[in-house]
């Protein structure tokens, strides 16, 4: 029998045709589908009620570190992915190409979440502590890295973290590394900035369409992308100009309310929402990717743009044609989630707080057409 179902009285907010509007999904055999459709020619369906919650393609998170019991700082996927409404997440470089086999085995192929990478262009990722680009015969080399990026759709692209403690004295000589690979592989790269060297000034200049910067905001004092006169630096806007696309990724250490707030007043290109969860933001300043949301909405974007932040634009820079969209054909991961009229006290990761009137909350999470994930969220909606 074909399996049907249909989500109904929830408001769908689709990101592409930047809509939200109270109507149905459809989804049959695990893909989206028009509902007219299933109801005339399917003889059950599934109804699942939205109990008034928003309908979005499933969420993406697109930095985040989940190869426990591998690495220092890895988390479960599934507490950050499904159990917190997200659908899919990119771990991001916290395995090389020596770690690979036991990462997919371990992580991706027992997660309930889809679970992607960015390979690490050390070959020891983040198993051998946080200084993985310190020696540069530790680097991925060419011929390895066709064969891997050959035989693993798994892996989106290539990960350098070009701070001054993951470098050491090697400076910007890891990136150039990068940069053979990925113009020789036609795979992005996400690049992580933070305190020098590399200065920002070296870095942001080698970057191409569809290459990632992650730590985008940070507040750190050195290397932002904000100058003391409180505009972009010019190799900034011109890498998004390129089409480079900026990404949050949290963190500890790498969001700064002041640095988007700046950022904000006087520019509008999009940039995308990830939390870089792991084992010790978790509680905090992290704590999700929807709170991540929350925090971006306190500082006055709208609902609509946070979602695309985590749905169809990192699906469109990545080339995931399956996820962030309800094009019908497309693979059925769902978030269901609500805005909370809920006063909190939220904190970045210099510290400063921020007060918001409202927080999204997850409420079902369905992946492939199936619910993996229930809060009490919806249960609570109802009673008040
Ligand atoms: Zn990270």
């Amino acid at each position: 029998m074909l399996e049907a179902t249909i989500i109904r009285n929830g408001y769908v907010v689709d990101p592409e045709s930047a809509k939200i509007e109270k109507k149905e999904v459809g989804i049959l055999e695990g893909k989206f589908i028009d509902p007219s459709i299933i109801k005339g020619k399917v003889g059950y369906v599934n109804y699942i009620d939205a109990k008034e919650s928003y309908v979005a393609p499933g969420f993406i998170d697109i930095h985040t570190h989940v190869f426990k019991d591998y690495t220092y700082l890895g988390i479960a996927a599934d507490e950050i992915g499904i159990n917190q409404g997200v659908t899919t997440i990119v771990d991001a470089g916290s395995t090389g190409i020596e770690h690979y086999e036991v990462f997919k085995r371990k992580i991706m192929n027992t997660s309930k979440t889809e679970v992607l990478a960015f390979l690490n262009i050390s070959k020891k990722g983040l198993c051998n502590g946080g200084a993985e680009l310190a020696n540069l015969e530790d680097l991925m080399d060419m011929a390895e890295a066709e064969k891997i990026f050959e035989t693993e759709a798994s892996i989106l692209g290539l990960k350098a973290r070009m701070s001054s403690s993951v470098v050491k004295d090697t400076g910007i000589k890891p990136l150039i590394h990068a940069r053979k690979l990925s113009d020789a592989l036609n795979v992005p790269i996400m690049v992580h900035i933070g305190n020098p060297p590399p200065l920002i000034e070296e870095i942001l200049p080698m970057l191409k369409k569809g290459d990632i910067v992650t730590h985008a905001f940070h507040g750190k004092q050195k290397n932002r992308i904000i100058t003391s006169n409180q505009t972009l630096l010019p190799a900034a806007i011109d890498c998004l100009n390129r089409g480079v696309l900026f990404d949050v990724g949290h963190g500890s250490a790498s969001f700064s309310f002041k640095t988007l707030a700046v950022y904000k007043k006087k520019y509008q290109y999009p940039f995308s929402i990830s939390s870089d969860l792991h084992i010790k933001n978790y509680n905090e300043p992290v704590g999700s990717l929807m709170q991540t949301m929350s925090k971006i909405r306190g500082l006055g974007y709208s609902l609509l743009e946070v979602v695309q932040a985590v749905t169809s634009l990192p699906a469109k820079t990545l080339q995931l044609n399956e996820q962030g969209t309800f094009a019908y054909g497309t693979r059925a991961d769902v978030t269901l989630f609500y805005e909370k009229e809920k006063s909190a006290r939220l904190i970045d990761s210099e510290g400063d707080a921020l007060m918001v009137e409202k927080v999204i909350e997850p409420y079902l999470t369905i992946r492939e057409g199936r619910k993996v994930f229930e809060s009490n969220a919806g249960t609570i909606q109802n009673g008040n």
